[in-house]
């Protein structure tokens, strides 16, 4: 799969990762869909805007490419506060996640991505500081070891996590508003497309923005990368403006399908299908024939399928829908396993 159209941005190229902040939304008003999720959060910002206080901490759930790091740079936007970012496996140690702590203003925001895979010693030592805005700090080694408590600004955490189940209770249960980020309609998809042309300056027809928000995961990564591809072929073989034909040619060349599924969804059915006889597989075996990880399978490519009803999760296993015999072309056997 060309890596551009890999939702998970650890697969972006620095160049792409830049022109993907140039287009990022900064404001609510800005930001299409998640309409209970903005709703809610509409709400909590202005009422701790108004009591002058810290947001309570905020955990965003779903795939990536959906609008989490969006989301946490809008809030502190809006809150008028600074937005620290770091990730779970950044903050190895509990020095890193004291350093950026205590360097925090008043009600600013801090934003771990991937919180899931913070460690256990870091984790524990996030607690206080989000319950209490204290932590601990071990003053030397050895015989001379002792510890101080530090006060810490009022802050908010907002956390990000593909996957919300590898959350321990007591993490959870210190995030005081939870939302789950749903994957967009072609509809909304079309309308982040059409803002992102004009941020950047290029005119797009509202058909064609139709064309490649259908082909694009319901994911607004996805959907803004396909844009600046269709652009360069726009530039180069066209006459600059995005108008259907040249969105069909560029997406043909690009062999995105028509679902919008990748060469890595389309092995995952096909496998089911031909090495498992479209029987139900288990999660594991079926990450070991694609050659995938299971945390990918579950987290980016699984969550996808199961929406778009191309395969089902049964307490057997997964098992492939006749939309993905269909889709791939293949007559469904009478007797499953022949
Ligand atoms: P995540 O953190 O969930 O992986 P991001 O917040 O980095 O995803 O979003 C990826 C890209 O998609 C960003 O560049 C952003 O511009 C765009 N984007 C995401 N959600 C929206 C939205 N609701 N409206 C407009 N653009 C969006």
């Amino acid at each position: 799969m060309p890596d551009f159209l890999h939702p998970d941005k650890d697969n972006y190229s620095r160049e792409e990762l830049a022109q993907e902040e140039q287009i990022r939304p900064q404001s609510f008003k800005d930001f299409a869909g998640q309409r209970k999720t903005l709703d809610n959060l509409e709400v909590f910002v202005s009422a701790a805007k108004r009591r002058g206080g810290a947001l309570d901490h905020v955990l965003l759930h779903g795939p990536p490419g959906l609008g989490k790091t969006t989301l946490a740079n809008i809030i502190a936007n809006e809150l008028g506060v600074n937005c620290k970012i770091t990730s779970g496996p950044v903050l190895d140690k509990p020095g890193s996640l004291a350093g950026l702590l205590t360097n925090l203003e008043e009600n600013d925001v801090l934003f771990i991505d991937e919180i899931h895979r913070l460690s256990p010693v870091v984790e524990e030592y996030l607690y206080s500081a989000m319950e209490d805005y204290k932590i601990d700090i071990m003053l030397e080694t050895g015989p001379n070891a002792r510890s101080v408590q530090i006060g810490l600004n009022p802050f908010t955490l907002v956390g990000a996590t593909t996957r919300s189940g590898m959350l321990t209770k007591p993490m959870l249960a210190r995030f005081g508003i939870q939302s789950r980020l749903e994957y967009y309609t072609i509809e909304l998809l079309s309308i982040i497309i059409i803002r992102s042309a004009r941020v950047l300056g290029v005119k797009i027809y509202e058909d064609a923005s139709i064309e490649i928000a259908r082909r694009s995961r319901g994911t607004p990564r996805i959907a803004n990368a396909l844009l600046r591809r269709v652009r360069d072929f726009a530039e180069i073989k066209g006459n600059g403006e995005i108008e259907i034909n040249i969105t069909k040619y560029a997406l043909d060349s690009l062999n995105v399908d028509e679902f919008g599924l990748d060469e890595m969804d389309n092995k995952i059915m096909r496998v089911m299908i031909e090495n498992f006889k479209g029987k139900p597989v288990g999660i594991s075996a079926l990450a070991t024939s694609i050659a995938e990880n299971p945390e990918t399978l579950e987290e980016v490519y699984e969550p996808f399928l199961i929406q778009e009803g191309f395969i089902i999760r049964t307490p057997r296993g997964r098992e492939v829908t006749d939309k993905a015999y269909k889709h791939l072309n293949i007559t469904r056997p009478k007797n499953p396993g022949e």
